[in-house]
Order: structure tokens, then C-alpha cells, then sequence
């Protein structure tokens, strides 16, 4: 028996395990998965890391490190950079190192893919037996606390919580290409953009009403677009790579495909921790920018809030929430700038002024 049952093992599982094994006994799963993302770390991740007290590794950064953010607009041409400090990681060493760093007091099942609990133990006992597969073997074990820590398309939430509207589904798809398989035709509106250094924003409202980037990362330019799940969600993402193209950026062979589901909360009614002894962190509980979709930092924030609430040990639902509420306010200051930045009329109107509202 366990007192903390964690699923996933992503920023939010890894951290909120090590920030609670000193009290209490923690089974993890860890599914093994590598994740699909722009490994980019936003200022509010950083803060978080260093009160953590965290600091990457050098195995964990990668080059260049963007200093600016450029905006396309798709649908009135209009370009803007704006000076942004970020740090470019390889995400999979990110949740490596942050997996290395656990205590061995925490028990982490590695290839496990936890499927649902025993209902009758959920009923009747202060436990819930978790069945998972580990390695391809059928497990069960108990745990008092189960915590869903397993991104976008939680098993967890999915079973406990009823669908919400407003957290609404995309597919993430992200190409990585060799820098030098890559040609920026000379005097083309590309070569206005510094792809091989600078994190790139696309809007097209003909494609997604999310957004669309390009990420330099060592030697190599991810391009990725997070489109509405419809069948041709695909098409969509090849007319992005057309767009590209038609401006100048050159792209030949594709070195690696990546597709992901991605959520984005629409209100904060999509947040939800939980309820009882099953509670939610990270992109998992809808903790994840509505504008960007940069959710390394809510992740780590919900991980370090939900310990504090744990480690206080009085209630420990109304405790996360509390602690929760700085997260969620800013993610509300993000649904009041969304429309800036996803309304065309309003996003020209932005760009053509001095404005530095569209941020990541
Ligand atoms: C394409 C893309 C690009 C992104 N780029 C950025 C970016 O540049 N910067 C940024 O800050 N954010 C970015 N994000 C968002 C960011 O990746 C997430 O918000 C963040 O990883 C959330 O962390 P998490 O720990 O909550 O969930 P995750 O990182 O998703 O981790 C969940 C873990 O749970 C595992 N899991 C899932 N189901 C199960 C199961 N049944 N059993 C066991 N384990 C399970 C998964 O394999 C995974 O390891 C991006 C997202 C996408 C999709």
C-alpha cells in the first residue's frame, strides 16, 4: 500500500513526487513515452525552476537560445519581432534529468501504463487499487491518494470527470528537419526572419484558430501547428508547410513526424484539481497556457502547490486550491489577451501599433 499513487512521469509527476517523498511512500508510473514538444522554457518557467532551486543541466539545454519572438501574420502579411528571453531545451533529457533527480525512497514503475482502478476497492475502503501494465504484465497495487499527473489526454480525468466543454481538443503535429536540408531563397520575406535563431509564431485563421510555429534546436527547425481535430487536420498542416514555402523557407526532407493530442482551456471552468482522493496536476487539470500552449511552468507550479498542500497534510484539496490561485489567475489574464492575438481585425490592429501584446 502506498500513501501517493502518481501517474505520469512528466514535470508535474517527477516534481510533485520528489517534493512529497520525504512524508509520504509514492508509487509512480512512468509510461516511458517520449513527449512531443518545443522544449522552449517562458520566463514563468524559469522562475518556478529557480524556486525550486532547480538549475538544468548542461545535457538538457540546446542550441541557439531565442532572444526574440516573431509573429507572422498569414492573414495580413504583416510580420513583428519582439525581444523575448528564452531557454531551448531537448525535452526528453529535460524529463530525464528530472527523473534522475528522485529520491530512491520513490517507488517508479518504468513501461507502465496505468489502465483504471477496481471500482469495489474505490466503494468500500479508504484505498483504491490502481491496474496498470508494467512491461507488458497486468499489475495491481493500492494507494490512498491517486493523483492524475498524465497530460492532455488523462486517462484519469477522463475516467472521474465528465467531458467539459470548454477545454477544447487539437492535434499537435511537429516536423523536424536538418538545418541543412533547409533553403531561405535570398530577398524572399523569409530571409526578414531569423528561423535558424528566433522561436517563430504563424497565424492563419484558414488553418487552426490556435497557432503554428517554427523552433530552431540544434542544428535542427521544428515546425509544428496545433490544428482543430477534424479529418482534414493533416491537409492543414502540409497548407502550413505550402504557406512556408510561398514565403521563401524551403523545406526538403523531413527527419522526424510528431503528432500529440493537445488541450486549451477556453475558461477557467476547464481547470479542474479533482475532488476526494483523486486529484489532477499540470496539463492534466487543464493547467496550461490558453494563448501559447506553454504548460511547463503550470505544470511545475501545480506539482510544487499541490506538495505544499500534501506536506501540510490538513485539507489538502482546499489547500492545493489556495496555493493553486496565482496559476490560475494568470492563466485568466491569458483568456483576456486571447482575443488579441486570435481575432485577425484585432491581431492587425495590434501589430500595426507599438503594442507588445502578443507574447508567449
Ligand atoms: C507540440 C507541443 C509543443 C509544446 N511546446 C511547449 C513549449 O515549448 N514550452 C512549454 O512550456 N510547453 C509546451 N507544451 C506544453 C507542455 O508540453 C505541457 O503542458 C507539459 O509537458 C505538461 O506537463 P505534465 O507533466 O502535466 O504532462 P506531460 O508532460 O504530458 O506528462 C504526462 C506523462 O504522463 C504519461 N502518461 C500519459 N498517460 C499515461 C498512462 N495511462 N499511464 C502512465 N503514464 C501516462 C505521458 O506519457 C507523459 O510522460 C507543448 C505541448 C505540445 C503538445
Amino acid at each position: 500500500m502506498y500513501d501517493i499513487g502518481i501517474i505520469g512521469a512528466g514535470p508535474a509527476g517527477t516534481t510533485l513526487a520528489r517534493l512529497v517523498a520525504q512524508k509520504y511512500s509514492v508509487l509512480l508510473l512512468n509510461s516511458g513515452r517520449q513527449k512531443c514538444c518545443g522544449g522552449i522554457l517562458a520566463p514563468e518557467a524559469q522562475k518556478i525552476l529557480a524556486q525550486l532551486d532547480l538549475a538544468p543541466p548542461k545535457s538538457v539545454l540546446a542550441d541557439p537560445m531565442p532572444f526574440a519572438v516573431t509573429i507572422i501574420d498569414a492573414n495580413s502579411n504583416l510580420i513583428k519581432h519582439y525581444p523575448r528571453q528564452y531557454i531551448n531545451i531537448n525535452r526528453n533529457n529535460f524529463d530525464q534529468w528530472l527523473l534522475s533527480i528522485l529520491p530512491n525512497s520513490i517507488d517508479v514503475r518504468s513501461n507502465a501504463i496505468y489502465k483504471n482502478i477496481e471500482t469495489e476497492s474505490s466503494n468500500q475502503n479508504d484505498y483504491f487499487t490502481v491496474r496498470f501494465v508494467e512491461n507488458g504484465q497486468n499489475k495491481t497495487e493500492k494507494v490512498k491518494w491517486l493523483v492524475g499527473a498524465d497530460g492532455g489526454a488523462s486517462a484519469v480525468r477522463n475516467q472521474f470527470f465528465n467531458p467539459c466543454k470548454k477545454l477544447k481538443k487539437y492535434i499537435a503535429f511537429q516536423d523536424w528537419h536538418n538545418n541543412n536540408n533547409i533553403e531561405i531563397i535570398p530577398n524572399s520575406i523569409a530571409s526578414n526572419i531569423n528561423f535558424f535563431h528566433n522561436y517563430v509564431g504563424i497565424f492563419d485563421n484558414n488553418l487552426t484558430d490556435y497557432y503554428c510555429w517554427t523552433i530552431p534546436k540544434d542544428k535542427q527547425l521544428l515546425v509544428g501547428g496545433a490544428i482543430p481535430i477534424t479529418n482534414d487536420a493533416r491537409d492543414k498542416f502540409e497548407k502550413l508547410k505550402s504557406y512556408l514555402n510561398s514565403i521563401g523557407l524551403k523545406i526538403n526532407q523531413i527527419k522526424k513526424q510528431e503528432l500529440c493530442l493537445i488541450v486549451r482551456p477556453l475558461s477557467t471552468s476547464a481547470i479542474n484539481l479533482g475532488k476526494n482522493q483523486i486529484l489532477l496536476v499540470g496539463e492534466a487539470a487543464g493547467l496550461i497556457s490558453p494563448t501559447s500552449a506553454e504548460g511547463i511552468s503550470s505544470a511545475l507550479a501545480s506539482a510544487k502547490a499541490l506538495a505544499d498542500a500534501f506536506n501540510k497534510n490538513k485539507n489538502i484539496l482546499n489547500d492545493y486550491k489556495k496555493n493553486i490561485k496565482n496559476v490560475v489567475n494568470n492563466i485568466k489574464l491569458k483568456y483576456l489577451k486571447k482575443p488579441l492575438m486570435f481575432n485577425p481585425v484585432l491581431r492587425r490592429i495590434v501589430m500595426k501599433s507599438c503594442l507588445t501584446a502578443l507574447k508567449k
